[in-house]
């Protein structure tokens, strides 16, 4: 496995290899890898004939105040984890922002609810830096999570409004064996505050129950998820939203597919979960 840290090595090798024929995979990370993370390299290793894991913790994505400096970080586990799944090269650049960067990529649609309502500027960040890692790696298929619903969604439309051209392609979500969606960030969380984070995963479970139970109206699955999390004092709830899962449109009376997203500190850390709700 190479590892890259200048941004014009890693761009001058991905378009050597795209001058030879070569499908480049690209699973982008803020590194701190977990499962989650491998899943998505699982997915994009048949996909490709080379792969790439770029690990950078990007500064614009977080807001004064959010936890960029205690971000966690652990590049030689990290390595290991990218070795085991056969990934070519791991790109870890220092910095992407040149002193004197101006420029910034909007999204101006769908990253305004949901997560967007209390982080203002963070998919600003992350459109901007997705939009450069693909430069850089010059993907053919770039694999992201279904974990960040609302990020997959936006990078879609930013590659397609861009006439960007790379296949964007989801992982489900992983989950621990408890059902706790995996997230770098579960490692801020104490033994305690990691159980009442279940409550996150269980109720989707229970909303999904009472989908399938025929229930249609979306206020009331969000009212029992509502109550549910109201049970655990340690969980405050951001938002539980019931979208459009391609638009993110609000739904008030659900077809057959929607998808039931939730934002909710348990402690001071911010946790994200979601779930598809599909009739079978
Ligand atoms: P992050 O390092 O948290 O920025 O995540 C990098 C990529 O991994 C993003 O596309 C995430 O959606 C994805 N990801 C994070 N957690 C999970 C998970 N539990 N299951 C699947 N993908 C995940």
């Amino acid at each position: 496995m190479q590892q890259i840290e200048e941004p014009e090595s890693m761009q001058a090798v991905a378009l050597g290899w795209r001058a030879q024929g070569f499908r480049i995979g690209f699973v982008p990370t803020m590194g701190y890898l977990h499962e989650g993370h491998a899943s998505l390299m699982r997915l994009a290793r048949p996909l490709c004939d080379k792969l790439v894991v770029s690990i950078y913790v990007n500064p614009t994505q977080f807001a004064p105040g959010e936890d960029f400096t205690t971000y966690p970080r652990s590049v030689e586990r990290d390595r290991v984890i990218c070795e085991t799944e056969g990934v070519d090269v791991v790109f870890l650049p220092t910095n992407l922002y040149a002193p004197n960067h101006s420029v910034r990529v909007q999204e101006l649609s769908l990253s305004k609810g949901l997560c967007g309502r209390s982080r203002p500027t963070h998919f600003d960040g992350v459109a901007t830096i997705v939009v450069k890692l693909l430069n850089l790696v010059q993907p053919t298929v770039a694999v992201f999570g279904q974990k960040d619903a609302q990020q997959a969604q936006v990078i879609r439309k930013v590659v397609a409004d861009l006439h960007m051209p790379v296949d964007i392609v989801l992982g489900p979500i992983h989950r621990d064996h408890d059902g706790l969606a995996m997230s770098s960030r579960n490692t801020y969380l104490s033994a305690y505050e990691r159980s009442s984070a279940l409550i996150l995963s269980r109720s989707l479970e229970k909303a999904d129950a009472l989908f399938r139970a025929g229930e249609r109206n979306a206020g009331m699955i969000r009212s029992l998820v509502l109550s549910e999390i109201d049970r655990v004092p340690e969980v405050r709830v951001d938002y539980v939203d019931i979208v459009d899962p391609d638009t993110l449109a609000a739904q008030e009376t659900l077809g057959d597919v929607a998808l039931l997203a939730i934002a909710a500190y348990v402690g001071r850390t911010r946790l994200i979960d979601n779930r598809v709700l599909r009739s079978e």
